[in-house]
């Protein structure tokens, strides 16, 4: 599956009349006291539709219609592959995915350790679909993380036109600022920062409001807001099937 920064329309391809398949990367950018780092912006979220300041979602079913989600009544699996992460990753990929589980009501699974680098053909079309996997990389082996970019976050949608659901995901940390969210801004930075890319998993877009951990860079934030909190609970109450 390509993956790409530029447009959202480059993103979607289509791999079956009835059946279309789009990875929406958010992308982070990196916790930087230095000014220059702001001024990158994810296309993702200035292209995403606005539903308020508070929070948006990444793809809604058509215009005006829901959010696409994940099935409620199915468990979220997900993998790591830990090359490249910190020691301590168990602990904290742990405490990123029980908060978002905790504020969406969706059901994650662990489901083990992986030497996996396909970051992006997560579709599954044969043999059902692979659990998300969370991975550290770094931009030469991962493009989007070129520049400020911190980590990538998204989710693989199937089904019909009006009826997709996320099957499957990813979420990419970048491992050179892996070194500094653990190191000079502490683990609750690279905590956060897994929390914004797996509620991009799970659905949510970008925000312009500041305050909010969905705000595209990283600006000291490390709890989710109260916009963050009600789309993740919107994505959590769709309907099961
Ligand atoms: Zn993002």
């Amino acid at each position: 599956m390509r993956e790409s920064r530029r447009t959202l329309p480059d993103l979607v391809r289509s791999v079956a009349v009835a059946l279309a398949v789009v990875l929406l990367p958010g992308l982070w950018v990196a916790l930087s006291p230095d000014p220059s780092a702001a001024r990158m912006r994810d296309l993702v979220g200035l292209t995403a539709p606005q539903d308020d300041r508070s929070h948006t979602f990444l793809r809604r079913q058509n215009p005006g219609g829901g959010p696409v989600g994940w099935d409620p009544c199915r468990d979220i699996r997900y993998v790591v592959d830990p090359a490249g992460a910190p020691g301590d990753w168990r602990a904290t990929v742990t405490a990123a995915v029980d908060r978002v589980a905790e504020a969406s009501g969706l059901r994650f699974v662990e489901s083990g350790t992986v030497s996996d680098r396909d970051f992006d053909r997560r579709t599954g079309l044969f043999g059902g679909d692979p659990p998300v996997l969370v991975a550290w990389a770094d931009a030469a082996e991962h493009p989007p993380l070129a520049g400020d970019v911190a980590g990538v976050g998204g989710a693989t949608a199937v089904g019909s036109p009006g009826r997709q659901r996320y099957v499957t995901g990813s979420v990419v940390i970048d491992t050179e600022d892996t070194a500094d969210l653990t190191g000079r801004l502490g683990t609750p930075h690279l905590e956060a920062l897994l929390v914004h890319e797996l509620a991009h998993v799970v659905g949510l877009g970008h925000t312009d409001d500041p305050t909010q951990l969905m705000y595209a860079e990283g600006t000291g934030v490390t709890e989710l807001g109260a916009g963050d909190r009600a789309g993740l609970r919107a994505l959590g109450e769709l309907p099961c099937g």
